[in-house]
């Protein structure tokens, strides 16, 4: 893996302390990390476009970050999902009207996330389509809510890259980078949402609706309001967010109650089981023929079932929650797969999630129930080190070596001394920027980013520097049509 090509910046950090040229030798701009081209070339995937899945199913991929299909009934349309927001469902039922003049009649929502249910006045607009839904829809966005949680919403930017200017977004690993037009595109309704008009508790519900029969089935996993749509005349399962061509998000980095890998693995069993011919993931594009179909479930479900698997395995070991995350490799049988390539989640992630979902923070190390201040172990570490000033240099020198993450570990201790330390905040955001360029996983790049963006700001008010900033930490993301 190549480090990223070095910033002017560093490249004179080097010169300044006498490294090695050679790791310089790059001209900017001319070459790309191997993460970088990959995420690049991922966005090709994600293009927009009206894809035929079957004569009469048709899904809308790339109009809006959540894919929108549309089943051609008899009597009418069933619209699946709706897209984050009415301007993107609009394009998308434009499209569909290319296809079929039918009123819609049923709404489906896979799941509760804005990103899902946030279009769907678009296409119920004139006509009052019978709209659906698990019980329970949107717990988790509810639960958020009502313990006055809001840093959900910081932490969702900064994963989905909102605030950053668009020459530093690739896409999202599993969308192209759009912007929401409210806050919380993740757990908050949006303008466009509809509130189901049917739910049901059961395990399946089989429905009639525009001359057709469908089978909504329970599906916990990304989210536990979940469900799959199938739609057994045409032998294709809409998968929701259990399925996309990416590594699962089994942890998102946002913040979020437990998903529960278990039952996520499951979800995607009983889809196995209906023995579709074609997939209708909730992001990117579908899978066409069964063998495709069933060749991509089985690596997931199987994906999911090692990480959690050796994950107990290495928790009844004793093993804590850091050694597993950097002890646990997907094998190769499994990485071979494109579709479990880390764009979106990253197996790591879901590791401590599974170790904190069922034991919570302790790792079981009794060193960690009560240890020192970040303050404390700074103080203690700069003593060892020979003071603040060889803690800066070999901070600096981490970076210099291409050490990206001892960098900003040191930069934390720095921080921890003196909060308001313009040369660590400048350390710690060039080592998130060496970070964001190693890595594919796009929503862990687009924190590192947004994070070294927040951190030159402060710098620069720190040495109180007039200059321009190209986004207000402070302002509501920007909204694009
Ligand atoms: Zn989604």
């Amino acid at each position: 893996m190549k480090i990223r090509t070095l910033s002017a910046r560093t490249a004179l950090l080097l010169l300044a302390l006498g490294a090695p040229t050679s790791a310089a030798a790059d001209t900017e701009g001319t070459s790309k990390t191997e993460a970088t081209q990959k995420l690049e070339a991922k966005s090709l995937e994600l293009r927009r476009e009206l894809v035929q899945v079957t004569p009469r199913v048709f899904t809308a991929v790339g109009f809006s970050p959540g894919n929108v299909s549309v089943i051609v009934g008899k009597t009418g349309l069933v619209v699946v999902d709706t897209g984050m927001s009415p301007s993107h469902a609009k394009e998308v039922l434009d499209a569909f009207r290319t296809i079929s003049s039918l009123p819609v009649e049923a709404i489906i929502y896979t799941h509760g996330h804005g990103d899902h249910t946030g279009g769907a006045s678009a296409f119920a607009e004139g006509a009052k389509p019978q709209v659906w839904a698990r019980s329970g829809l949107n717990a988790e966005g509810r639960a958020f809510a009502s313990a006055g949680l809001t840093i959900n919403q910081l932490r969702g930017a900064r994963q989905g890259g909102f605030r950053l200017p668009d020459e530093k977004r690739i896409n999202n690993g599993v969308a192209l980078p759009f912007r929401p037009d409210h806050a919380d595109p993740f757990g908050g309704e949006a303008s466009g949402f509809v509130e189901p008009t049917h739910t049901f508790d059961e395990q399946r519900r089989e429905i009639q609706v525009a001359g057709i029969e469908i089978h909504l089935v329970a599906a916990p996993g990304e989210t536990s309001d979940g469900l799959y749509l199938w739609f057994p005349a045409d032998r294709v399962v809409f998968t929701g967010d259990n399925f996309y061509r990416s590594w699962p998000n089994l942890y998102p980095i946002r913040g979020a109650p437990y998903r529960d890998v278990q039952a996520w693995a499951a979800s995607i069993d009983r889809m196995l089981a209906e023995n579709p011919e074609h997939v209708v993931p909730g992001h990117t594009r579908p899978l066409l023929g069964r063998d495709a179909a069933r060749e991509a479930l089985t690596a997931y479900r199987d994906a999911i079932h090692y990480v959690f698997d050796e994950t107990i395995k290495g928790m009844n070991a004793g093993l804590s929650p850091d050694q597993l995350a950097h002890e646990i490799q997907v094998p190769a049988e499994l990485r071979k797969h494109d579709f479990l390539a880390a764009y979106y989640g990253h197996p790591a992630w879901g590791v401590r999630s599974i170790f904190s979902g069922y034991l919570g923070w302790f790792d079981g190390n009794a060193t960690n129930l009560f240890p020192l201040s970040p303050a404390g172990e700074a103080r203690r570490i700069a003593q060892l080190v020979g003071g603040p000033d060889a803690l800066r240099q070999a901070a600096r020198q981490a970076l210099a070596a291409g050490d990206a993450q001892w960098a900003a570990q040191l930069a934390d201790h720095l921080l921890a001394l003196d909060e308001a330390s313009a040369a660590a905040m400048e350390i710690k955001a060039d080592a998130f920027e060496v970070l964001a360029e190693n890595l594919l996983t796009a929503t862990g790049r687009n924190y590192y980013l947004t994070q070294a963006d927040e951190l030159r700001r402060a710098a620069k008010s720190q040495a109180g520097a007039v200059g321009t900033i190209h986004v207000d930490s402070a302002a509501p993301p920007q909204g694009r049509p």
